[in-house]
């Protein structure tokens, strides 16, 4: 069986980290394709290596912050390998220093560097060979072009063990692109897709998905399966499971991945996989999350449903603004668009909703402010009896008043809306009815 392993900056923070990630690695001969993130924090008070590179791009002309902040890179990574007696290190790490410091290096060469050199070293350690993202993901436009990368992926030799970089790729001008923060877990299915690994293992510091983040409720259950569209909809509403892009390369050509612990490997973690297997009633429920600071804007019209392209003219002015809109529901003469506030970057929601009223024609527009979104995730919602029912005895009881509801289309996902400051009431209580007393 062939796995691709993809293990994160915690991981990979230390020496003795490593060291337990490549025992991991070894004791499966299928995990041949390991792709790795940038050293992350060794402790609480320590910094990732790629915040420091960034610091590092954004201090370039002042030299002595620069040298500073490289320092604290160089000290890590000097760390690190002595775990490779003959690794160049110094020389490497020269390399880096002049690259970034004195040629014209854009900013995602320099946040690259952390993979790069990471991922060089725990090739050297475990007797892998190196092989750079830049050989094959590709980007068009600013976005990952799959099409592009399986092409450029043709001319590797796929029957070796690599180490490959996290995090970057190549974009249409041969110059480095990384994707946004966490985008090695990106890398990991791209990896898993070129060489159709039969495995995604994705190792981290924590046992898998818990229904609930354990910091808004403590002992939160995990999970143990979970379906792609529910973990697309879970990362979408503000669970930080894996970065919210890493099922892209996945979509035409699913292949199962397994989040699992690094610091303890027996631990069961999580599947997910393209449809659940496990689907009892105990297991419906997937996730329940939420985001705060959404804006609602409610336009009522009379006689909605006669009027002819309304809804376009209407999110016309939305996208000339460049907002974009979360979540929609419509009613018989009304429409509500949920936006989240940093979409309001070229344009104030007040100066928006002005603008709204002047460029079409409608009765009425509301505003309202400081919307928490509360989700509900899980398999197949809409076909199960009382769901809704729990949750509206669950918020009444905890005295939550309930802005909107609803049940999206894609039928594993509940949305609800309710102010700011009750959502993570709004979570626990909901965790109370539909985990604990079920
Ligand atoms: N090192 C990068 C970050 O800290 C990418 C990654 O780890 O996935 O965001």
């Amino acid at each position: 069986m062939l796995i691709t392993c993809k293990f994160g900056g915690t991981s990979l923070a230390t020496r003795e980290n490593i060291a337990r990630c490549a025992q991991i690695i070894k004791a499966d001969a299928g995990r041949r394709l390991v792709v790795v993130s940038a050293p992350g924090k060794k402790d609480k008070n320590a910094e990732k290596i790629t915040d420091l590179l960034l610091k590092c791009y954004q201090n370039r002309f002042d030299s002595a912050a620069f040298d500073g902040l490289f320092a604290k890179i160089k000290a890590t990574f000097t760390e690190i390998s002595a775990l490779v007696e003959s690794f160049p290190i110094e020389e490497e790490l020269e390399t880096v220093y002049r690259q970034i410091k004195f040629s014209e290096a854009n900013e995602d060469f320099v946040l690259s560097r952390g993979e790069y050199l990471n991922a060089k070293l725990i090739a050297a350690y475990l007797g892998y060979e190196f092989l750079d993202a830049s050989r094959f993901v590709r980007f068009s436009g600013g976005e990952l072009d799959m099409t592009a990368t399986l092409k450029a992926a043709t001319a590797i030799e796929k029957e070796k063990s690599y180490v490959i970089p996290g995090f970057y790729g190549l974009d249409e001008k041969g110059h480095i692109k990384t994707f946004s923060r966490g985008g090695s877990d990106i890398t990991g299915s791209i990896v898993a897709r070129v060489f159709e690994a039969d495995l995604y293992e994705n190792w981290t510091d924590v046992d898998g998905i818990r229904v609930c983040d354990p910091k808004v409720v403590k002992g939160s259950r995990g999970v143990s399966q979970v379906s792609f569209r529910e973990l697309r909809e879970m990362s979408y509403m503000g669970a930080s499971v894996l970065h919210a892009e890493t099922l892209l390369p996945l979509y035409d050509h699913p292949i199962p991945i397994h989040l699992k612990n690094s610091f303890a490997p027996e631990e069961k973690g999580t599947e997910i996989l393209k449809k659940r297997t496990e689907v009892s009633d105990k297991q419906v429920i997937a996730c329940i999350t939420g985001k705060n600071d959404y804006t609602c804007i409610q336009i009522s019209k009379a006689m909605l449903d006669k009027q002819l392209g309304f809804v376009k003219k209407v999110t016309s002015v939305f996208e000339e603004y460049g907002i974009n809109i979360s979540h929609t529901h419509s009613g018989l003469d009304n429409l509500c668009f949920f936006v989240e506030n940093s979409e309001y970057t070229k344009i104030s929601f007040k100066a928006f909703l002005k603008e709204l009223k002047t460029r079409v024609d409608v009765d009425k527009i509301l505003g309202d402010e400081e919307i928490g979104l509360l989700a509900v995730i899980g398999h197949n919602l809409s076909g199960k009896v009382g769901i809704l029912a729990k949750i509206f005895a669950a918020l009444k009881e905890s005295n939550i008043n309930v802005k909107t509801v609803y049940q999206s289309i894609s039928e594993c996902n509940i949305i609800i809306g309710v102010e700011n400051s009750q959502l993570k009431d709004c979570i626990r209580s909901l965790y109370g009815a539909l985990i604990e007393n079920s």
